[in-house]
């Protein structure tokens, strides 16, 4: 047998990240997690602590990245995500998407590394084109709220780019639709543990503006599926990787609610600002060449991912995601 890969994850102790650190494990690839712990949590990694094969550096990633010893893969998936993160810690943001992935493709220039970097659907904006296609440029607003988010991500496309046509690095840029699953922050403020939320603590449903904006959702097994076959393949433009069914958001809160037997009522809320409408993956590119697509339904993982909120103690239900919610909302 071949030496084990290493491979380095940032934002290991996010709902991604840690998921990531599970699978490599599995693998038996030797991980070297990194994390600030600023929206991630050691409780999504700590059963990895004991492995031999795992190691764990409280690092901010937008700080130079000092990793000894080989490396043969780099995973930069540090960065808040959620719309109320990303208002709440707007430069650190936008540090991560800049500076951050700068060292991260620096450290790969520098071991040899190749380098995957987590973007977003959130980089078509408010999209005019329906199903998103990765040639699509996109309809964002650089100085609206998600603006931080959405341009550093963009930038983030281009500097990788660069370092790969310039430097010749190896590079892999996927653009993740909207995912969900077990260790999703109850208090992210995203639709999903936030319907949830609402339902186990019997409060109402908020559902913002009248509902009818889509999304699409995608279950974290099958994204990490994606991610692999992306990182193998020898293809360095963006693929997007998600579930191409469609659902408007007041269908969802129909599904949440039956999903957990509750009977809340659904109050209806401002919009926020550049919310968009809909969204929706084409994800022909990951078919055709990475011979990839989604398996898991999202019933089916909706029921995997309410096992994990129905375990939660009364304390962690209590948070909620409103700090910085009228900043969100306002015109
Ligand atoms: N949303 C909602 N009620 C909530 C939280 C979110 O209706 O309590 C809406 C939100 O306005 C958006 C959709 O659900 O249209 C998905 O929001 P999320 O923050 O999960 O992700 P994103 O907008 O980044 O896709």
């Amino acid at each position: 047998m071949g030496k084990s890969k290493r491979i380095l994850i940032t934002g290991a102790a996010g709902f991604l990240g840690s998921h990531l650190c599970d699978f490599y494990i599995q693998k038996g690839f030797n991980v070297v997690a990194m994390d600030n712990l600023i929206t991630g949590r050691l409780e999504n990694i700590e059963h990895l602590f004991p492995l031999e094969n795992f190691e764990f550096y409280n690092h901010d990633v937008s700080k130079f990245i000092h990793v000894s010893g080989d490396l043969d893969y780099i995973l930069h998936f540090a960065s808040p995500a959620s719309p109320i993160d990303y208002l709440k810690i707007p430069i650190q943001t936008l540090k991560v998407g800049s500076l951050g992935v700068h060292n991260c493709l620096g450290l790969a220039k520098s071991k040899n590394a190749r380098v995957l970097i987590a973007s977003t659907s959130e980089v078509y904006g408010d999209p005019e084109v329906h199903p998103q296609t990765e040639d699509y440029w996109g309809n964002v607003n650089p100085v609206g709220p998600r603006g931080v988010y959405d341009e550093a991500k963009r930038f983030q496309e281009a500097i990788t780019m660069a370092y790969h046509n310039f430097h010749g690095i190896e590079t892999r840029i996927v653009r993740i639709f909207n995912t969900f699953g077990p260790r999703m922050r109850l208090n992210d403020g995203r639709v999903l543990p936030a319907f949830i939320g609402q339902a186990l603590r019997g409060e109402d449903l908020t559902i913002f503006g009248d509902g009818s904006q889509t999304r699409s959702f995608c279950y974290v097994d099958d994204l990490m599926k994606g991610i692999h076959a992306l990182l193998l393949s020898d293809y360095h433009l963006p693929m997007n990787i998600g579930n191409p069914s469609e659902i408007t958001i007041n269908d969802f809160a129909k599904e949440i609610i039956e999903l957990t037997g509750t009977n809340p009522k659904i109050v209806l809320k401002e919009l926020p600002v550049n919310d968009p409408k809909q969204r929706r993956p084409d994800i022909t590119r990951a078919k055709e060449i990475l011979g990839w697509s989604p398996k898991v339904s999202r019933s089916e993982g909706l029921k995997l991912t309410y096992d994990y909120f129905k375990g939660m103690s009364a304390e962690e239900l209590e948070k909620r995601p409103h700090d910085n919610f009228e900043k969100y909302i306002k015109h």
